[in-house]
């Protein structure tokens, strides 16, 4: 996924722009600012590149998913449909504007299982958030189908897949609204940011007030501008905005160099039999942050990884199912509805319904999958000698575990 691992002049320059005039902020002062709009250029370049009409800033991904479902009318009582795996700022923007997280099953592709979103729609529904998990897209196509015939909202998280497509259109520009996340380990970072894309004019103009106190941005004078209605501040700093903007010149050359790592590791791991991969309901649109793979059962990925680690090797090979940010297994803080604050008894009956919910569908993907990041910046060389590894690993394994008959 990291940009981060491009560093270089560009990102000083475009930081050295602001840092010389001083204006860090990204409204108002429009004379000292001597005509430098780090975020605006910013939008313009995420519209352009990514095909949405519109596009807002904001100071994280979770600030955008929470902006977004704002400017959607999503708010107290209202269910929203994700995934058990995803990462946790997905259900806590849910939780932030009063809404209600109905965690689903994913299956193979790790993302939303359509069918159990089908099942999970109630009169309360009001939104589908599938979230394009590891580079990779959720069946688009499906859960849009779900949408119309019950007239939801469907608001894409694609804060992980940036540079992704489905059927030629970016994640994130498909569904009424959709986010992507800037934050220092994305495919493009500003250090910490985010945006939030839509192609609807009505829903833009939301969410660039609700960033922003609630401004209506309509004047020059800041003090004077009016608020039709009540807003936060999440907004992003010049600083942060300039990062980006090198960064999102440099995109083009980190999809290339993940899909080309992608394929030769995909290559070596196809070695094995017993390893299956990840449905890609678009493989063309695959943006190959992460090589994600299976094995047969439950027990055998266990001493994979655990082979994995007694080697050394372990490290950028994430085993989702035991990790405390990304399954529904681990979140107990949520299960428990652990909050520094009183919440809705609605929201307190169904985050306490999580814990006897049945995700057995979703152990049984999640137990067996190990999701692998791609990094910029490995040599051929290097691909080689780690796939070769991994599969001396899970040959190991497979030949141990064989039960003679
Ligand atoms: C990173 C991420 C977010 C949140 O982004 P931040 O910028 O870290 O707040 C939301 N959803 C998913 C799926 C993410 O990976």
């Amino acid at each position: 996924m990291p940009g981060f691992e491009f560093w270089g002049a560009e990102e000083k320059k475009e930081v050295n722009d602001v840092l010389e005039t001083g204006i860090l902020m990204r409204y108002g002062f429009d004379g000292p600012r001597k005509g430098i709009w780090k975020s605006k250029e910013l939008e313009d370049a995420i519209c352009k590149t990514f095909g949405s009409k519109y596009a807002q800033l904001t100071s994280s991904g979770t600030a955008a998913l929470t902006t977004a479902m704002a400017a959607l009318g999503i708010g107290a009582g209202d269910e929203v449909i994700l995934p058990a795996f995803t990462f946790v700022a997905s259900f806590e923007a849910v939780l932030s504007v009063g809404a209600v997280p109905v965690l689903v099953d994913v299956d193979e592709t790790l993302t939303l299982n359509p069918e159990a979103v089908k099942n999970a729609v109630t009169s309360k529904t009001k939104c589908v958030m599938p979230v394009h998990m590891c580079g990779s897209m959720a069946d688009m196509d499906a859960l849009l189908v779900i949408c119309k015939e019950h007239d939801l909202i469907l608001l894409e998280d694609a804060c992980q897949s940036i540079g992704g497509t489905y059927k030629g259109k970016a994640l994130g520009t498909i569904g009424h609204a959709g986010t992507y996340s800037f934050d220092f380990v994305k495919t493009i970072t500003c250090a910490e940011g985010g945006v939030v894309m839509t192609n609807n004019e009505e829903v833009y103009t939301k969410c660039d007030g609700y960033t922003d106190h609630g401004h209506d941005h309509k004047g020059v004078d800041r003090g004077a501008d009016l608020h039709p209605f009540i807003g936060y501040n999440y907004r992003i700093s010049e600083l942060h905005a300039a990062v980006g903007l090198a960064q999102i010149r440099k995109l083009n050359t980190f999809l290339e160099i993940q899909k080309r790592n992608h394929s030769h590791l995909k290559n070596i791991l196809s070695q094995v039999p017993e390893v299956s991969f990840r449905k890609i309901p678009d493989p063309d649109g695959d943006s190959c942050t992460f090589l994600s793979w299976f094995l047969p059962t439950e027990e055998i990925t266990h001493a994979v990884v655990n082979e994995l680690k007694a080697q050394g090797i372990l490290g950028g090979n994430f085993y989702w199912y035991d990790n405390n940010w990304h399954y529904i297994r681990k979140w107990d803080h949520l299960k428990n509805r652990v909050t520094l604050h009183a919440i809705s008894d609605t929201q307190r009956s169904a985050l306490n319904d999580l814990q006897t919910k049945d995700f057995s569908a979703c152990d049984a993907v999640m137990s067996r999958c190990i999701s692998t990041a791609i990094s910029l910046l490995w040599s051929e060389e290097q691909i080689r000698e780690k796939g070769e590894k991994i599969v001396g690993v899970v040959r190991k394994v497979l030949n141990e575990k064989v039960i003679p008959v």
